[in-house]
């Protein structure tokens, strides 16, 4: 065994929404901390870039606010089908930003807390060694005495999300035009559904959740740019009407397979590893709530660490905390792929709606 090159309090893996929040509060702690990404600069991701009210507290925690990022309010939420729609005033102030915009602004305020970036290091594994970590990456080893694992969608090599079973697809595709308006819009499509929300300065962001075979067979619009977005649109008067005029700004949609949508990490796992973020629950993204259950985790793994609770203590209070807005958010998108034109009924009843909109929220199951 070589000599670790660079140890830390802490190691965080992956700089995503989970990471930082992680970071940032283990630094604010007095931790020293090593966040590290394997890009080296924040990308797009797969996501439909809603923000709820619990994702802008825990930012205002962190020093940030949609607003001044350029984040586009979002007053209303409309489903269409077919020829039916309804539309209802969201129960909350929301807001439309940039995945990268907010990834950059998140690695930023780390910076600005103390947090030791090391952006373009991926981590190739991590086993526990004496009474701490050594993780693997091509710049050498890092030592640490704990760990924090927030890479997102995507496993850790000797680290899989245990029980996640291999699920489904999404899509995103930027688009110019388009007439998405202050409002996050939702249409059914093929198994699944589409996301439609403005983004600043103007355009779209057009993102899906989709059954995972929707790649292969008759489905290979799903790589289409200009065919992807006219599947949507043919899908309802709804989306015919807000996507005419509208073209792909990417050659190609962002893909991510294998979304393993209900997974909640059970309270197990190795001393001294804790898993936030979409390593530790994977809400169905129907909710728009993934990206703040990435950052309370974070902030709530910062604060068991400084605290000293254990891993699986942590990772058994953040399952059942996340149990309310996964359940409500399932009931949703299973109603959506099982009968969406009941589901555009449903929307037509405000209050109805506005509840399940709430239901969904980190924090309204008063955790
Ligand atoms: C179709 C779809 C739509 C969605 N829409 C929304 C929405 O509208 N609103 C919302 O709130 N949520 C939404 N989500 C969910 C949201 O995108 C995720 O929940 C959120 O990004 C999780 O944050 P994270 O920090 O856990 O992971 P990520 O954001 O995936 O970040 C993980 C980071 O880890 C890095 N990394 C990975 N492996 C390694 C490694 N080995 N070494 C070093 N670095 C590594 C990656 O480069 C990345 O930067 C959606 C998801 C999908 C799939």
């Amino acid at each position: 065994m070589t000599r670790p090159s660079e140890e830390a309090e802490v190691a965080v893996i992956g700089a995503g929404p989970a990471g930082c929040a992680a970071a940032i509060g283990l630094a604010r702690g007095g931790c020293r901390v090593l966040l590290l990404d394997r890009q080296p600069t924040p990308r797009e991701s797969v996501c439909g870039e809603f923000l709820g009210p619990a994702a802008v507290i825990a930012l205002a925690g962190l020093g940030l606010d949609p607003a001044r990022l350029g984040a586009v309010p979002l007053r209303r939420a409309r489903i269409g089908w077919g020829m039916r729609e309804a539309g209802f005033a969201l129960p909350f102030s929301a807001w439309a930003l940039p995945r990268q915009v907010l990834d950059g602004a998140l690695r930023d305020a780390a910076a600005a807390a103390g947090v030791a970036l090391r952006p373009g290091l991926a981590v190739q594994g991590a086993w526990p060694e004496g009474a701490g970590w050594r993780l693997q990456t091509p710049g050498g080893a890092i030592a640490a005495r704990q760990v924090v694992l927030a890479s997102g969608k995507h496993a850790l090599r000797g680290h899989p999300r245990e029980g996640a079973r291999r699920g489904a697809l999404g899509l995103k595709l930027h688009l110019e035009g388009g007439a998405a308006g202050e409002a996050v819009t939702l249409l059914p499509l093929a198994g699944g559904y589409a996301g439609l929300q403005p983004l600043p300065g103007g355009g779209a962001n057009l993102c899906a959740a989709l059954p995972g075979s929707t790649l292969g067979g008759t489905m290979g619009w799903a790589r289409d740019p200009a065919a992807f977005l006219a599947r949507v649109a043919a899908g309802s008067a709804l989306g015919a009407r807000l996507l005419a005029g509208a073209r792909p700004a990417w050659d190609r949609p962002l893909a991510i397979a294998g979304i393993p949508y209900g997974f909640r990490q059970a309270a197990t796992g190795p001393a001294g590893l804790y898993r936030v973020g979409d390593q530790a629950a994977v809400i169905p993204s129907l909710a728009g709530e993934g990206i703040a259950l990435a950052l309370h985790s974070g902030l709530a793994a910062a604060a068991a660490i400084l605290a000293g609770v254990p891993a699986v203590a942590f990772q058994a209070r953040w399952r059942a905390r996340v149990a309310g807005p996964m359940r409500w958010a399932g009931l949703g998108a299973w109603a959506l792929r099982q009968a969406p034109g009941a589901a555009v009924a449903a929307a037509r009843l405000a209050p109805a709606a506005r509840l399940v909109a709430w239901r969904t929220r980190l924090g309204a199951e008063g955790g």
